[in-house]
């Protein structure tokens, strides 16, 4: 039998994206390998309903609430390969199976590459983050430090003065700082750091102080820092068009360069939250069964009539 569709990823987008199919009735196989994005993180924050829930919890109720639903099958597994077959995909699990689906739908997040920098990895999660709106309030008014390695990051300095006025922007060396944007982070009292960063000390995953190449010792206690990302290895093996940031290119329905494989979440979009990736797996997972529903319906016609159905509706 084939499933409807089978979901790789078991984070909001990808449980979303299982509820909304499951209470469509679709036969649906929902896989995980378990090392979703906020793996670091206690807790998840800006999720109305669930804000401030640890990330383990969110998946544990989601997962609950599918349970209602016998159709949507969940396997902890990771899928190794995706292939093109007899109109649909042959897909193969890390459990050693393989089956067979009319639909796939990829939520599999990003991979954030961490910095080469001694004790960023030890503090990302904790006191190193991506999103203010995810961690700013928890960290308000405390010591920030923004990472800044490319230009544009440096009017992130000045956004995050929302959070705390004690910020200073540490390029790293990475680039030079442009006069007027030296002079726009000074009258805005914000502090520069253009030397390179040794280390980060801090202790049970709580940031103390950014050491500079020199040995000076700047404290510190939260760093936003936006790592470069790349999408995992299934994304670049099924060779699905990127845009020019490495993100999946979807439609506003979810679909994606190839027929029959959608795409939702964070491996899409720089705009990445968990209730964002939830709704864009929801969004995906109403069209997937509209095509659905769409084509069976076609065949069924086409049987009853010798004919071809009258194009109306785009189904994927
Ligand atoms: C440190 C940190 C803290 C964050 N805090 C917040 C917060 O407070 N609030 C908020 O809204 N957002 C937060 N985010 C962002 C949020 O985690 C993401 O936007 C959200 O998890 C994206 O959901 P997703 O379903 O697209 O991907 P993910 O949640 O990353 O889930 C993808 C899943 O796919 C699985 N997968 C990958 N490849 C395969 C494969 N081949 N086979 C099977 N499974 C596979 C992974 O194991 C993973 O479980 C945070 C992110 C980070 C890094």
């Amino acid at each position: 039998m084939a499933y409807d569709v089978v979901i790789v990823g078991g984070g909001p987008a990808g449980l979303n994206a299982a509820l909304y199919l499951g209470r469509a009735r679709r036969a649906v196989l929902l896989c995980d390998a378990g090392t979703p994005r906020n793996a670091a993180a206690a807790h998840m924050h800006g999720f109305g309903s669930r804000d401030g829930i640890p990330p383990p919890e969110f998946r544990r109720i989601s997962r609950e609430q599918l349970l209602h639903y016998p159709n949507v099958e969940m396997r902890d597994t990771r899928v190794g390969s995706v292939e093109a077959h007899e109109g649909g995909f042959r897909v193969s699990l890390g459990d050693g199976t393989t089956v067979a689906a009319r639909r796939i739908l990829l939520a599999v997040g990003m991979v954030d590459v961490m910095m080469e920098i001694p004790g960023y990895r030890g503090l990302w999660g904790t006191s190193i983050f991506q999103c203010p709106f995810c961690h700013g309030w928890e960290a308000q008014d405390q010591a920030f430090g923004v990472l800044a390695t490319e230009p544009a990051f440096l009017d992130y300095g000045v956004v995050i003065q929302g959070w705390s006025r004690d910020v200073t922007v540490f390029t790293h060396g990475t680039f030079a700082v442009p006069p007027e944007q030296r002079e726009r982070l000074h009258h805005l009292g914000i502090g520069l750091e253009e030397r390179r960063i040794r280390a980060l000390h801090g202790t049970d995953g709580r940031l103390e102080a950014v050491e500079l190449e020199d040995g000076t010792r700047l404290p510190r206690r939260i760093l936003f820092s936006a790592p470069p990302q790349r999408q995992p290895a299934l994304v670049t093996q099924l060779g699905l068009a990127l845009d020019e940031l490495g993100f999946v290119k979807v439609t506003p329905m979810g679909e994606t360069s190839v027929q029959g494989i959608c795409a939702a979440g964070d491996m899409t979009t720089r705009m990445q939250g968990a209730l964002m990736a939830a709704s864009a797996g929801g969004i995906a997972a109403a069209m997937m069964t509209h095509g659905l529903i769409l084509e069976d319906a076609n065949r069924r016609y086409t049987a009853a009539t010798g004919k071809p159905p009258p194009v109306m509706t785009k189904g994927h």
